[in-house]
């Protein structure tokens, strides 16, 4: 499993007490979206119930480093949304409001104010979508995946959690409305709890419980290029140009943004996906004009109808728990979610701040307002 599944074991184990946890996983540590994404870290979303969520995610890295004893290169460096019409800039106003009503920071800068931020912001009106202004949020900034996914898989086994790899679930057993267990390609398991955190394969494991998941696998491309000397001090993204970028520590700058739009399992990149990225990045960010791109990659992510998570468990099957449906916010989140669905799968009951997730808020028509941002500013990691 991804570091959903490994962070929840992690925390069964050290802060429930459960010696006889297992994470099952078909390849190997991180081979997923966890394995996979941009790293990127922040708690300014859109809705009250996923800010208060990402913000606990956010104080937690500090933590969980020391706790975990493991360098996660966690680098608050900050990020700034660029916004390029006077639609979206209203709707940074309700973001910005939201985050600093939960305590969050965040604040809104005029284009002159993004320039002084980022001195090699392009603030000229000669480019496809000029900068009208910006959402800057200090605290957000990247964490090394790979070390979250390794730092994670270490501190569960530590605390007795027995990881699996090259095991493939290939079936889940149910006997009157309960969860006895699980097939593998390696032999059968027998269990009364079963989370389901398989990133976009998740609406697959749970269709083996004969649960259809309202999730998209949707195909994320991400680059980066040569290194170079430190430059870009700050995670940026854009709606409008449809492009994130960073400077890793390495000097490398990370980029992606581009989702094929619609549902398949391929990781292919595509040349469409490069030339997108290379006129967008050279407009925004004119010094990276004749850069090389060095690496390129895709990964797969579950995407719901509003762009938020489904948190659930025993309904309608008891033992069943479900942690899918992150789309491209999976990462920032995976530390803070395991921690609070260790806690609802050792007692049994929802913990208050994964409410707003139900599987049932889809029948209900009680959806989160998490796409209004992503469609008024556009997506952005
Ligand atoms: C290119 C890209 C960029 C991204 N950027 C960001 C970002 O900047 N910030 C952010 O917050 N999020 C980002 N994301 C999203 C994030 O990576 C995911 O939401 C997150 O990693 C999901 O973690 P997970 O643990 O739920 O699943 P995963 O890490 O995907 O792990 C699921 C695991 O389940 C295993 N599995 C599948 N089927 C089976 C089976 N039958 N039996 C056993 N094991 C199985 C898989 O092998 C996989 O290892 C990005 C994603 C991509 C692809």
């Amino acid at each position: 499993m991804g570091i959903h599944g490994l962070a929840t074991a992690y925390f069964l184990a050290k802060e429930h007490g459960m010696n006889n946890v297992a994470v099952i996983e078909r390849r190997y540590v991180g081979f997923g979206g966890s394995g996979r994404n941009t790293a990127i870290v922040r708690a300014n979303q859109r809705t009250q119930g996923n800010v208060r969520l990402y913000d606990e995610g956010l104080k937690l890295w500090a933590t969980l480093i020391r706790d975990l004893d493991f360098n996660m290169m966690f680098y608050n460096c900050g990020n700034l949304n660029t916004f390029h019409s006077e639609g979206a800039l209203g709707a940074a106003r309700l973001a910005v409001s939201t985050a600093q009503m939960s305590g969050v920071r965040s604040e809104l800068l005029d284009r002159k104010q993004c320039k002084e931020l980022i001195p090699e912001l392009n603030i000229e009106d000669n480019i496809k979508f000029p900068i009208l202004g910006g959402m800057y949020h200090p605290p957000g900034g990247i964490v090394r995946h790979d070390a979250v996914a390794w730092g994670l898989a270490k501190g569960a086994a530590r605390h007795g959690v027995h990881i699996h790899q090259k095991t493939e679930v290939t079936g889940i057993d149910i006997e009157h409305g309960k969860i006895t267990g699980i097939r593998t390609n390696r032999g059968i398991m027998k269990s009364p709890r079963v989370l389901i955190c398989a990133g976009g394969w998740g609406a697959l494991l749970a269709q083996m419980a004969g649960i259809e998941l309202p999730l998209h696998p949707l195909t994320i491309q991400a680059m980066v290029t040569q290194p170079l000397k430190p430059v870009l001090h700050h995670v940026i993204s854009s709606g409008a140009y449809h492009v994130y970028a960073n400077q890793t520590l390495k000097g490398e700058i990370a980029t992606g943004a581009h989702m094929d739009p619609w549902p398949n399992y391929t990781t292919n990149t595509t040349p469409h996906y490069f030339k997108h990225q290379a006129e967008a990045l050279v407009e925004l960010l004119p010094f990276l004009r004749g850069v090389k791109f060095m690496r390129h990659w895709a990964g797969i992510a579950d995407m719901t109808p509003d762009m938020a998570p489904i948190l659930h468990g025993n309904d309608p099957i008891e033992g069943l728990y479900l942690d899918v449906g992150w789309g491209y916010f999976g990462f920032k989140s995976g530390p803070i979610t395991g921690k609070y669905m260790a806690q609802y799968i050792a007692d049994a009951k929802r913990p208050e701040i994964l409410k707003p997730f139900s599987l049932r808020r889809f029948e209900e028509f009680r959806h989160t307002g998490e796409t209004a941002g992503a469609f008024s500013y556009g997506p952005w990691n």
